[in-house]
């Protein structure tokens, strides 16, 4: 490729507000402009960095047996309201209606489209297991764009879901997929940590992500040098509340004022009838409890309002079935469910009250009807600083989200109907998993990982050239050299599919320094240079951008010598 006919409009005023490095260099190279908040153009420079990483992911994906497939990014609303998430997920969905005033949405991902053809084609377990995916547009409407391209509103994701007819089918594709995703950022020449995630609301069911270490991160995550303990702080802050339970301290505050489901849901904008609460509470005992509350109970609207985000089900009969109890349970709980108490102590969100039978109750619930405990408040846990695993120190480091996997079970396939007929003729819901990338983070944590105060620094396999020559004049005998060069070496590696190279000439009639500094911004791992004093001893120069070595080489060794 020619530099003369390339389009990369460098930049050099960076307008002020603009503060990650990625951005700034993403800017100044020409790789990207902003549209408008969260909106981006890839240039031709980005966009051959996306179609690296892209190919990479498909190499992975078809390496663990992954078939690419295309959805739509305009979902009726329906299938989503089946889940639930069209009324738990808030600002972040685009809606829109169509020309009849049919509800419909932009896609932020595609479980339910996943589960949905799931449930229209697979009938039986010989058709499974499956792994589907595709590289393909979302559409978040996030709270605060930033970063350049690390949070946009529309981005592309790489997302594969894997169906299975059990646990053991999830687990290995689960596991396919995690080791896909080691490939994949080793690959793309990232330093990167896989953490144990969040898990949320669904407490029981395995998450991890893939972090990628940087001070223009907005994760933190908790590494432990000595055991090599790597968490995302959350789920660190659990651990380590896990482990000072026993010195909580409790507080009387207020008894709740009663207000009606319905009262509560109109406040919150939520439909009354996917309307359910899960409340922790801690036994007399120090063990969590879980309250599951109906939307015929009366609830407490403030601290309702504070916990529905973090703890809001799909469906009623969803979270009883994930949960496995009954409709206004209460009582101790097993693993699971002290995850997710764990988690919500340290977020503040759990709560205390007396038991009317020991370890068992709570006080003044008719469970199914009325709901009049006393509330007590948690003061807050004291994180202990030390590993969980190995009692050494810990450190935190901030990180960007690069990719993040998930145990999905059956949230998706039940509610979608996405059943299959097993090997005895029963009727069983197909067990699903999801992962997701997004390629432009990839690209974007690779700069702030990798760069100097001279611009990006490309690690080769995601480089938008390999290769670029730079013939320091344009004089007839330095030309007609370069040119050579850039002949043979693309010839000659591109008969080789395994070394393929791609090749950039700055062919343009500029002087040396521009060339070099404009070389040095855009990143492109090797540099060729080509001049006339080096050409009287009948050399040219091999440089590195990353380490700026350079070396003389004879011309007519020069294409060996490149790689
Ligand atoms: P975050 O916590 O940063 O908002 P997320 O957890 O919402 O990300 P997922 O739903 O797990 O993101 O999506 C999978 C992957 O898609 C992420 O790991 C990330 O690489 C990418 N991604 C998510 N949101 C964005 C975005 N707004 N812009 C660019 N890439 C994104
Ligand atoms: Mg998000
Ligand atoms: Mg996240
Ligand atoms: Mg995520």
């Amino acid at each position: 490729m020619r530099y003369s006919k390339l389009f990369i409009p460098t930049m050099r005023e960076i307008p002020s507000g603009i503060n990650a490095i990625s951005h700034i260099l993403m800017l100044k190279a020409g790789y990207v402009r902003q549209l408008a908040a969260g909106l981006f153009i890839f240039l031709p420079l980005g966009w051959r960095v996306l179609n690296k990483i892209n190919t990479i992911l498909k190499e992975e994906m078809e390496k663990i047996g992954a078939q690419e497939i295309s959805m739509p990014i305009l979902h009726p609303a329906e299938i989503w309201q089946q889940t639930g998430r069209w009324y738990s997920i808030k600002e972040e969905m685009f809606r829109l209606k169509d020309r009849t005033g049919r509800d419909m949405c932009l896609g932020m991902t595609h479980e339910e489209i996943m589960a949905w053809i799931a449930s229209k084609e697979i009938k039986s377990y010989r058709q499974l297991p499956q792994i589907w995916y595709q590289i393909q547009t979302k559409l978040r409407d996030e709270a605060r764009p930033r970063g350049g391209v690390l949070r946009t509103r529309e981005f592309i994701m790489k997302d594969s879901y894997s169906f299975d007819i059990d646990w053991e089918g999830l687990d290995r594709n689960y596991k396919l997929h995690a080791e896909a995703y080691h490939r994949i950022f080793t690959r793309c020449g990232l330093k990167y940590f896989q953490v144990e995630s969040d898990p949320g609301i669904m407490g029981d069911m395995e998450s991890h992500e893939f972090m990628a270490p940087t001070p223009a991160g907005e994760d933190d995550i908790v590494l432990c040098d000595h055991c090599g303990y790597a968490a995302n702080i959350e789920i660190a802050k659990s651990q380590l509340s896990t482990l000072s339970h026993l010195n909580m301290e409790y507080k009387e505050v207020h008894t709740p004022q009663k207000k009606s489901v319905k009262e509560v849901a109109e406040f919150l904008g939520l439909d009354e009838r996917y309307f359910i609460k899960t409340l922790l509470v801690i036994s007399e005992k120090n063990e969590p409890v879980i309250v599951m509350l109906r939307g015929d109970q009366e609830l407490n609207e403030k601290k309702l309002s504070r916990i529905i985000g973090e703890f809001s089900f799909a469906t009623p009969e969803q979270a009883l079935e994930i949960l496995g109890v009954e409709p206004g349970f209460i009582g101790p709980t097993g693993h699971k469910i002290k995850k997710i108490a764990d988690i919500s102590i340290q977020k503040g969100l759990a709560y205390v009250s007396g038991a009317n039978k020991k370890d068992y109750h709570l006080q003044g619930i008719v469970p199914g009807e009325h709901f009049d405990a006393q509330w007590m408040d948690i003061r807050k846990v004291k994180d202990k600083d030390n590993c969980p695993k190995c009692g050494s120190s810990l450190r935190i480091e901030k990180a960007i989200e690069v990719g993040n996997i998930f145990k999905l079970g059956t949230k998706y396939s039940e509610p979608l109907n996405a059943y299959f007929l097993d090997k005895d003729g029963k009727e069983k819901p197909i067990i699903m998993g999801s992962y997701g990338i997004g390629p432009a983070r990839v690209a974007a944590a690779a700069i702030e990982q990798n760069h100097d105060a001279d611009g990006i620094i490309w690690p080769k396999s995601i480089a938008p050239f390999d290769i670029e020559i730079i013939p320091l004049n344009m004089n007839s005998g330095t030309i007609q050299i370069a040119e050579e060069l850039y002949e043979k070496i693309t010839e000659i590696y591109n008969s080789f599919a395994d070394r393929h190279m791609e090749v950039l000439i700055d062919d343009r009639d500029e002087r040396p320094g521009v060339k070099f500094k404009d070389a040095d911004l855009i990143g492109i791992p090797i540099q060729v240079i080509v001049g006339e004093k080096g050409l009287k001893e009948n050399k040219i120069e091999i440089k590195k951008r990353r380490t700026k070595e350079t070396k003389k080489v004879p011309v007519n060794k020069a294409v060996v010598e490149i790689v």
